[in-house]
């Protein structure tokens, strides 16, 4: 893959692999516009993870979400003009972990930046991002597929926005969404349950309901170790409606 660097944008939401590319791609030395070229010094070092105008930015271990911290350095640090390259390049991994205040953070980043400056936020989930965020960017997606589509098992999506709205709010609503859960085979049911800790960590960022959804994560890889035991939908289905309900008290 190559980018014709005449027409380079300063904002990129992509997934990983791509996001290496359009990193060396500006900051290839080549004289070609088609670039990166792979064989210039500063592609090789940015190979090597060792190139000193790009900055990868990501999740500390302990942490659930990119903290507006990270972002504040690089703010103050976009200013800075590059080392070795023409530009500097700033990855953030797992951007869809950074909550709203990060994520308006970024934005200064992307409303006025230097024109040195190329940003590129990496995610499988560009939905989870501010649509302000989007806006200011290119969204580069080659062939990104959530987990379930890789099974090719189809989700229930009806049902996952059913339950996801029905925790802390709506117990018929709940109980409902648990009479079609036990429904589910366990393949599907197991598909479910990924996919509906997706969208808690997701939704995690912009809640009042926080705590009540931290709990229905915990409910959650409860179900999916009963399911790795064998346990039954009907038995699973049972004991997320009882906890889920009871948590009530929780927020
Ligand atoms: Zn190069």
């Amino acid at each position: 893959m190559n980018l014709d660097t005449s027409r380079l944008s300063h904002a990129y939401i992509t997934d990983k692999n791509t996001a290496e590319i359009i990193a060396m791609a500006a900051l290839c030395s080549s004289e070609d516009t088609n670039k990166p070229c792979y064989n210039c010094i500063n592609c090789d070092k940015i190979k090597r993870h060792i190139h000193p105008d790009i900055t990868y930015i990501k999740r500390f271990d302990d942490k659930r979400e990119i903290l507006v911290d990270q972002i504040r350095d690089i703010k103050r640090d976009v200013y800075i003009a590059p080392n070795e390259a023409d530009k500097k390049v700033y990855i953030v991994y797992d951007a869809d972990t950074m909550n709203r205040n990060a994520q308006n953070a970024f934005l200064n980043v992307l409303e006025e930046p230097p024109p040195h400056v190329v940003s590129i936020l990496v995610t499988t989930n560009p939905a989870t991002l501010l649509p302000t965020v989007r806006s200011r960017c290119i969204e580069i997606f080659s062939n990104i597929k959530t987990d379930a589509e890789q099974n090719n098992t189809e989700i229930d999506k009806s049902l996952l926005d059913d339950f996801i709205k029905s925790i802390g709010n709506d117990d018929l609503l709940l109980t409902q969404c648990m009479f079609r859960l036990e429904k589910l085979d366990k393949t599907s049911l197991s598909a479910f349950l990924t996919a509906a800790r997706q969208r808690l960590a997701q939704s995690l960022r912009n809640t009042s309901n926080r705590n009540c959804l931290l709990y229905a994560e915990t409910i959650i890889t409860n179900a999916e170790e009963m399911l790795f035991y064998e346990v039954g939908s009907g038995h699973i289905a049972g004991m997320m409606l009882a906890s889920l309900i009871s948590n009530k008290e929780v927020t």
